[in-house]
């Protein structure tokens, strides 16, 4: 995918090349709009290529689990026309007390109601789908086959070049540094290599979003702050050791499962910040070392081949701010994904075309209503792991 030349203008300006940017630019060119997306590294450089790969409808509430099955759809189809990895190897939470059980029985009555076919499950069940489990102290476990994993860089760089395909422009290497505004309105952007103009601007930045909020001059508070949550991968074993994403949440928020090439990848809940920083830190091997035993304890033999870190832009429910921002026209924010943001983005990108081209969605926008911070109307948090 080259890196174009910065066009004069463009109807819709994307700011950030994350999977989010990139499928909401394939959306809206598949609409027949004109769009631009302007990424300051290269397409999937933020959080997206160093992301866990996981994709789950098993929400806690009805808007995340009705935007999870259509972005699994959305997985479903793009995956097949466009030939990228997307498998429904399914998600495996470990339960190991009561509290925990009925926690999760409520979960799973909200995915049924919504079409999602979880179940609760026997510890010998979850051995069966994964043998190297320890399941002597796991009581349960919540089962869900339809959901998966996808390849981030395969899929975010698929979305890209069909994009393309149907006249979406990316530039890479070119940061936005300010905004050209008249009396509320857009004018265009300020970038590292000179003016776009444009009238409708998407802040698709996540970590960086309140950055970008502030050049825009956005009053409105929208607390979105970057995370460092640090991920391992191991040395490959035999393909089909561990099939699904597995979860406990007694162990650290553990989430581990493997990767097409092989190696078993994840993290835990261990984070720090509020920071930019990204040097991985010892304190996060030591812990996810102790909680990946503890769930398989054959993972003591492998080799950990290497650790890095990401971003998770954090809001203070654990649900994105997407959506229309009032006070300038026409400026529009799906950031603060906590974590959860690569799974969500097909449905995400029909959900923001759809208030760009349509001014309204059948998907449920409200829940992530950028206003609430301000109205004090915060969500139940979200899940919020891999
Ligand atoms: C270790 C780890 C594991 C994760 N596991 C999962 C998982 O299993 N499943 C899941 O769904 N999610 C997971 N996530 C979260 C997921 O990675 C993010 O939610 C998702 O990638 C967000 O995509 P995005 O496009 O919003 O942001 P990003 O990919 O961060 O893209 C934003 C882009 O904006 C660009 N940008 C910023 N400022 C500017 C500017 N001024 N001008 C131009 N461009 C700019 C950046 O360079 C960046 O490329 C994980 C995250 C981490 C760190």
């Amino acid at each position: 995918m080259p890196s174009k030349e910065l066009p004069e203008r463009s109807d819709i300006v994307i700011i950030g090349g994350g999977i989010i940017g990139t499928t909401l630019a394939h959306e809206l060119a598949r609409r027949g709009e004109e769009v631009t997306v302007i990424e300051k590294r290269f397409i999937g450089s933020g959080s997206t290529f160093r992301c866990g790969t996981g994709i789950r409808q098993q929400f806690n509430d009805e808007a995340n689990v009705r935007v999870m099955k259509r972005s699994v759809e959305l997985w479903k189809e793009y995956s097949e026309r466009y030939g990228f990895s997307f498998e429904q190897t399914g998600y495996l939470f470990l339960l190991y007390d009561e509290g925990e059980v009925e926690e999760f029985k409520r979960n799973i009555e909200i995915q049924n109601r919504f079409g999602v076919p979880t179940r609760l499950i026997t510890p010998e069940e979850a051995k069966e789908i994964v043998p190297l489990l320890d399941t002597s102290e796991v009581i349960a476990a919540s089962w869900n086959p339809t959901d998966g994993k996808a390849d981030p860089f395969h899929a975010t760089v698929s979305f890209a070049i069909n994009a393309e395909k149907y006249g979406a422009k990316f530039v890479e290497y070119t940061e936005v540094k300010g905004f050209l505004r008249e009396k509320g309105e857009i004018k265009g952007l300020k970038t590292s290599r000179g003016i776009i103009k444009t009238g409708i601007v998407v802040n698709a930045t996540n970590a960086w979003a309140k950055l970008i909020n502030a050049m825009a001059g956005i009053k409105t508070r929208i607390p979105i702050e970057p995370y460092k949550h640090q991920a391992v991968i191991t040395q490959p074993i035999r393909k089909g050791a561990v099939k699904p994403m597995v979860i406990s949440m007694r162990y650290g928020h553990a989430y581990l499962t493997q990767t097409a090439h092989g190696g078993i990848v994840g993290g835990v809940g261990y984070e720090l910040g509020p920071t930019y920083d990204l040097n991985p830190t010892y304190e996060f091997m030591r812990e996810v070392s102790y909680y990946f035993t503890k769930i398989i304890p054959a993972l003591r033999e492998l080799l950990i081949l290497r650790t890095w870190a990401g971003y998770y832009a954090k809001t203070p429910d654990s649900n994105a701010a997407i959506g229309k921002i009032e006070e300038l026209s026409d400026y529009y924010i799906a950031a603060g994904f906590s974590g959860h943001g690569f799974m969500m983005a097909p449905a995400v990108a029909e959900m923001v075309a759809d208030l760009i081209t349509k001014g309204r969605t059948d998907l449920p926008a409200e829940w992530y209503d950028p206003y609430r911070f301000e109205r004090g109307e915060l969500r139940g948090r979200a899940l919020q792991m891999g």
